[in-house]
């Protein structure tokens, strides 16, 4: 099993309506005082994985946020070299930062690659300078274009780009536009998130003012579709609901997560699974410097998780994989005999049309990150069907 290393970077030059991340903006002042408190964490990190995991290399890396890049070069430098000086990776390491385009330029883009980052994750949102700037986007669509190539200069050949679709005011023609752009910048990963209006957001003020109105759900539904078809057509798998990738250019920090695997999250408001424990860092900034000033820890709570939770969890997000899951192996791992234990919601789900469970080898996507035996495909699958994912959350809450 893989196990992970999330590094949270709570800084963004500008907020976008629909954000409800842990993000505040950016000041020099305060990223110091973050990237000393976040170095101490790092380092009380190094000791703990020594003593709960042994000699156990960590398999993947992912900066996120917030803005990463909103850090100066130099700061991202010394971060990322502290990560890789005390903390060990497997040789074959994956290593992504999400990128804002309007926060990159040519020197920062070839530190951030020669300090060990080997792929980029480019928030770019949308080819339509309307939509962009109506969801607040710091760039526009020829700063993305731009971003993509300086990217690929710096030495970036794993690049992904993140696009969000359903957006007030979005016709189908306007996304087809936006993913066909997309495909010709010939990124290696794309994922296609849907807008969503999150309380206590400006986007969700908006609405509930009536100054805006949500798209129609059959026009989201429609895009989704289109994207799934259009982006197969253009030779990626979808592997994820909402990710699709060329072959060999999964995620492997996110499969990791879906096959719940463990992982250590650092910084502001990051979680953690290790064992049977989930720990959640203070997502208040204050606390959090002050905690790591005192070299105390920033978790500001912990939660026991058994095996029933456990089983359920990887039942939801294990479905999130085109891939599907190993009943076998599941029921293995957890002692339970999946098609006994959820047998009522299981046959709901399969006359309904929404999972489908496969004996024998088929076309599974593309494979897991634990998950790269191929005989593996002989085993029993249980997997979402084409109209399980388009109402994925109808079976996901079967098993909550
Ligand atoms: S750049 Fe990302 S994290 Fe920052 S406000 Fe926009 S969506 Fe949120």
């Amino acid at each position: 099993m893989a196990f992970s290393l999330y590094v949270h970077i709570p800084f963004c030059l500008k907020r976008c309506i629909y954000c409800d991340f842990v993000s505040g903006i950016y000041s020099d002042e305060k990223a110091d005082a973050y990237i000393k408190a976040l170095k101490q964490e790092i380092l009380n990190i190094s000791h703990e994985i020594v003593l709960r995991k042994g000699s156990e290399h960590l398999s993947s890396l992912y900066i996120g946020g917030g803005t990463p890049t909103s850090l100066s070069a130099i700061t991202l430098y010394d971060l990322i070299n502290y990560i890789f000086q005390h903390l060990r990776f497997i040789e074959n390491y994956e290593a992504t930062i999400e990128a804002n385009p309007g926060t990159l330029n040519k020197e920062k883009l070839q530190v951030i690659h020669s300090s060990g980052i080997n792929r980029i994750s480019l928030g770019i949102q949308s080819f339509n300078d309307g939509e962009l700037r109506f969801l607040g986007r710091l760039h526009s669509s020829r700063d993305a274009e731009k971003a993509v190539d300086l990217a690929r200069d710096a030495g970036f050949e794993n690049i992904g780009i993140d696009l969000i679709y359903g957006i007030p005011g979005q016709d189908i023609n306007e996304w087809e536009k936006t993913l066909k752009k997309t495909v010709r910048l010939k990124p290696k990963h794309i994922s296609a998130y849907e807008l969503t209006v999150v309380f206590g957001t400006a986007l969700h003020e908006h609405i509930k003012a009536h100054k805006l109105k949500r798209l129609d759900e059959e026009k989201i539904i429609e895009m989704y579709k289109h994207t799934i078809d259009y982006l197969k057509a253009q030779g990626f798998l979808q592997y994820e609901i909402s990710n699709f990738a060329l072959p060999d250019y999964s995620c492997m920090h996110n499969l990791n997560y879906w096959d719940r695997g463990e992982y250590y999250g650092l910084g502001l408001g990051a979680h953690s699974l290790i064992g049977k424990k989930r720990f959640f860092n203070t997502d208040k900034f204050e606390h959090y410097i002050e905690a790591l000033s005192e070299n105390k820890s920033p978790v500001r709570e912990t939660e026991s998780v058994d095996n029933e939770r456990a089983l359920s969890e990887a039942m939801f997000l294990g479905l999130r994989k085109t891939y599907g899951i190993n009943l076998k192996a599941l029921s293995e791992m957890y002692g339970k005999e999946i098609l006994k234990l959820y047998h009522d919601e299981i046959s709901e789900l399969q006359e309904a049309g929404l999972i489908s469970i496969h004996g024998s080898s088929g076309n599974f996507g593309t494979m897991s990150s634990n998950q790269s035996d191929c005989s593996r495909e002989t085993e029993t699958h249980m997997k979402l069907t084409r109209k399980g994912i388009l109402l994925s959350n109808e079976v996901f809450i079967k098993f909550l």
